[in-house]
């Protein structure tokens, strides 16, 4: 399967890519992730990245395009691969699709995960990101069971410096005008699936489950 995750930053596209990967047994292929993996290790690409991120600007398509092309070229993304937070540009959408028809691959579904406004800013500043593995928590939805310490791994920890309300407010300023009109782009091509995100997590992956068995 090859399959996108479309929606607003905080519609629980991470959250829900857990889930998928497990159940398709396929490469999860975050661009946060990997933006933020840089950032970390410091490399040059990750403090180029950082001045956009902590902006709440999305990362010039260039050099977005150059870390996917990298990881595409990875092996395991041979037999297919969930992308979650990429494309987010109409460009970015474009140079995905030339990808896919030079290398004779297809889109199987293009999932858009729907949350109203009030829903996202209340769960992005309750988001919580473990230090070690990456794991998210939400202090209203989804909380750890000891405080601050991931469940999984006994990590830290921590709140995303993206996640302040002044870049939040910019993220969806920036969601609605580059990257909501892929949701056309890909109602076009006849792949686009709609679920309603605003549910329990289960509830959402298992629409999203229902509807990709039809693809
Ligand atoms: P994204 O990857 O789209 O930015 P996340 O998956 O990180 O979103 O989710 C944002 C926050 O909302 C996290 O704190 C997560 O635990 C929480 N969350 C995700 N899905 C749901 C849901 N269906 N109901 C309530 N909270 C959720
Ligand atoms: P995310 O973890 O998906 O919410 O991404 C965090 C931040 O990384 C975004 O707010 C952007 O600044 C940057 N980013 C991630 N993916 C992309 C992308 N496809 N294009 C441009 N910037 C991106």
């Amino acid at each position: 399967m090859r399959i996108v995750l479309l929606g607003s930053p905080g519609s629980g596209k991470g959250t829900q890519a857990c889930k998928i990967i497990t159940k398709y047994n396929i490469p999860h292929i975050s661009t946060g992730d990997i933006f933020r993996d840089n950032i970390k290790r410091q490399t040059e690409i990750g403090i180029e990245a950082k001045k956009f991120i902590d902006k709440g600007l999305l990362v010039p398509d260039e050099l977005t395009l150059q870390i996917v092309e990298d990881r595409f070229d990875q092996p395991d993304c041979a037999a297919g691969f969930l992308l979650d937070g990429f494309p987010r540009t109409l460009v970015q959408a474009e140079a995905l699709e030339k990808e896919m028809i030079s290398t004779g691959k297809k889109l199987d579904a293009v999932v858009n995960l729907e949350v109203n406004d009030d829903t996202i800013i209340r769960r992005m500043t309750g988001r919580r990101v473990c230090s070690k593995c990456g794991a998210t928590y939400n202090l209203m939805y989804n909380k750890p069971i000891v405080d601050e310490t991931c469940d999984k791994c006994g990590g830290s920890l921590y709140v995303r410096d993206d996640d302040k309300i002044e870049t939040v407010t910019n993220r969806l300023k920036v969601y609605k005008t580059e990257t909501q009109p892929l949701i056309d782009f890909y109602r076009d091509r006849g792949i686009l699936i709609t679920v309603n995100g605003e549910q329990d997590a289960e509830v959402v992956f298992q629409n999203i489950s229902k509807a990709l068995e039809q693809f």
